[in-house]
């Protein structure tokens, strides 16, 4: 076992006000140029606001889905009512939420790992009110083989033996199992 490093947000949500500054520097950070635009539609991160209810909920974008889930449930949090989807991460079919706006092609947040690199998050960096902070954590991994040393090591025997030779052995190979 080894450890990783691990990027942390953590989200207080006392503390957000909705003032959408989080929205504004993702979507330009992002932008193609960077900075020639901004447009919260394109952010990954998004707050779910409604302020008569004094909802105000910092969502990150994750993964993206194809279908919708079924489950709808309700959650009730210090009065405040929440469905599912609000505290969902995915780009989904179901809402406007994680796409961006001409193409429609799934968003997800990537801890600003985009050039240049960022000592903090750029969305953490410009919310004034502390609502989100970075952590790093380390955590227990199995060691994986990754794929490009895979793939160094094919393509160094295949420069050494012809790709034949190499397609040959993998084939015994699995004959012996
Ligand atoms: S937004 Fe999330 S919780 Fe809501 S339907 Fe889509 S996948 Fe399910
Ligand atoms: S960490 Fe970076 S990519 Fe993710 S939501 Fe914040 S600003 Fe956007
Ligand atoms: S910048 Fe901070 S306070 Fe403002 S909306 Fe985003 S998370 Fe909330």
């Amino acid at each position: 076992m080894s450890k990783v490093k691990k990027k942390v947000i953590k989200i207080d949500l006392e503390k957000c006000n909705g003032c959408r500054a989080c929205e504004v520097i993702c979507s330009a950070f992002h932008a193609k140029p960077q900075y020639s635009s901004n447009n919260p539609a394109r952010s990954r991160i998004r707050i779910v606001r409604d302020p008569l209810r004094d909802i105000y909920l910092p969502v990150y974008a994750g993964e993206y889905t194809k279908a919708e889930c079924s489950g709808k449930d309700k959650y009730v949090i210090e009065g405040k009512e929440y469905s599912e989807c609000d505290f969902c991460r995915a780009s989904c079919p179901s809402r406007d939420l994680f796409k961006e706006p001409d193409s429609g092609l799934p968003l997800k947040c990537d801890m600003c790992e985009d050039d240049p690199e960022q000592k903090e998050p750029m969305c953490v960096q410009w919310c004034l009110s502390d609502c989100l902070t970075y952590e790093e954590i380390e955590e227990e991994a199995e060691e994986k083989i990754k794929l490009e040393d895979v793939e160094i090591g094919l393509e160094s025997l295949v420069d050494k033996y012809g790709f034949q030779k190499v397609m040959d052995a993998a084939a015994r190979m699995t004959k012996k199992d």
